[in-house]
């Protein structure tokens, strides 16, 4: 029995999935686009896209993705659901294992797969996002302007989402589980000395207020002075309940990139799971990981930017480095044996 070899997976339907799947289609490759768990990625959380250029009216998170892939797919892309369960790059084809049971052969393989941002768990969370609930202070801050304002977190992106948000909300107040943050010293102090930024310590939020019509209404904190609250509560332990009139919510406690998959490869991951690509000779810098044929764009391998266009850039970027790596692969194949393998033997 014999399998098709593909040139090109793309795992991921994301910006950064279907913007690589646009410049390898266009390049005449046929990209295989794994679709996940969420096909279209983060962008489908959110209405307006503001920030996207092309866009001055705003776009709405779901048309882009939606016109991102009738794009991709009107060059020849084509897409699949599924998403990549394990993965096995010592040697060619790589071979990928999918939750639906199926494997797949591919030469190259482009991870655009994501960071999922970590939620809460706060009841209405799930209604609420994207509409006044949010993951990402750059992309909606803009939309708070004289709000009241609910950042939950205690890192150094709580802190930045934080000290962003104060330049549009009216009050921006730091939900925070304990009494003293886990952010850099430095990152702490801008939080603490600026005037706009409150803390609300020992602190939790239990439940979020609104409709998808309305936006965030409210929010409902939970506190106690030993910290951790919402345990306290479950236990049913005495605690402090607020309710509050809040116009928004950012969730800022970290991200998870989509990177299980890759842990027994060769591709290097840092401490939090995020894809290492490395510079190589006098380029500047590349999608090209350790594991030969396999490439990383987007949100999974780029924890400080996290935008829709950087992850579309990033896209584009690993489709041509893709291009080279496969010419100079079947230029190699071609010199030592003659012929190019299409298919593998199962
Ligand atoms: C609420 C919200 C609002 C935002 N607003 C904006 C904004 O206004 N402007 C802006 O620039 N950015 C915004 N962002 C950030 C932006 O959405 C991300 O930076 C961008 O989506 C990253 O794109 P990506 O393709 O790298 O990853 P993602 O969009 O996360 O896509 C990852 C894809 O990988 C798939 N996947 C995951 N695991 C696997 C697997 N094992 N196998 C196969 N596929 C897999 C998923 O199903 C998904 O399709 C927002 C994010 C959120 C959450």
């Amino acid at each position: 029995m014999t399998e098709d070899i593909q040139d090109l997976v793309i795992a991921g339907s994301g910006v950064a999935g279907l913007s690589a799947a646009v410049y390898a289609a266009r390049a005449d490759f046929v990209p295989l686009v794994l679709e996940g768990d969420e096909p279209g990625g983060q962008l489908t959380l959110t209405t307006d896209v503001e920030n996207y250029l092309g866009f001055p009216e705003g776009v709405g998170g779901m048309e882009l993705i939606q016109r991102g892939k009738e794009q991709a797919e009107q060059f020849g892309a084509e897409f699949q659901h599924g998403s990549i369960e394990s993965a096995e790059f010592d040697g060619q084809p790589l071979k990928l294992s999918l939750s639906t049971g199926e494997s797949l052969r591919t030469r190259a393989l482009i991870v655009a797969t994501g960071a999922s941002a970590r939620w809460v768990g706060a009841e209405a969370e799930d209604e609420l996002m994207g509409y006044g609930l949010s993951t990402c202070a750059t992309c909606d801050g803009a939309f708070h302007r004289g709000d009241d304002v609910l950042v939950v977190g205690g890192g150094d992106s709580a802190m930045e989402e934080a000290l962003f948000l104060a330049r549009f909300a009216d009050t921006v107040t730091v939900v925070h589980r304990r009494d003293e943050l886990r952010a850099s010293e430095i990152m702490a102090d801008r939080a603490r000395d600026h005037g706009g930024v409150e803390f609300a310590w020992n602190t939790e939020l239990l439940a979020i207020d609104g409709s998808q019509e309305e936006g965030v209404t409210g929010a409902t904190l939970v506190s106690h002075p030993d910290g951790y609250p919402t345990e306290k509560y479950e236990a049913g332990e005495d605690v402090e309940i607020e309710e509050l009139d809040v116009g928004g919510v950012f969730y800022a406690i970290g991200h998870e990139p989509n990177t299980d998959f890759l842990r027994d490869t060769p591709v290097d991951l840092d401490d939090d799971g995020y894809v290492q690509t490395s510079t190589a000779g006098d380029t500047w810098a590349t999608t090209a990981t350790a594991a030969d044929g396999v490439f990383a764009a987007g949100d999974v391998m780029d924890r400080e930017y996290q935008q829709a266009v950087t992850a579309a850039g990033m896209g584009s970027m690993a489709a041509l480095d893709v291009e080279e790596w496969l010419e100079s692969a079947e230029a190699a194949s071609t010199d030592s044996t003659g012929t190019i393998p299409t298919e593998a033997d199962d």
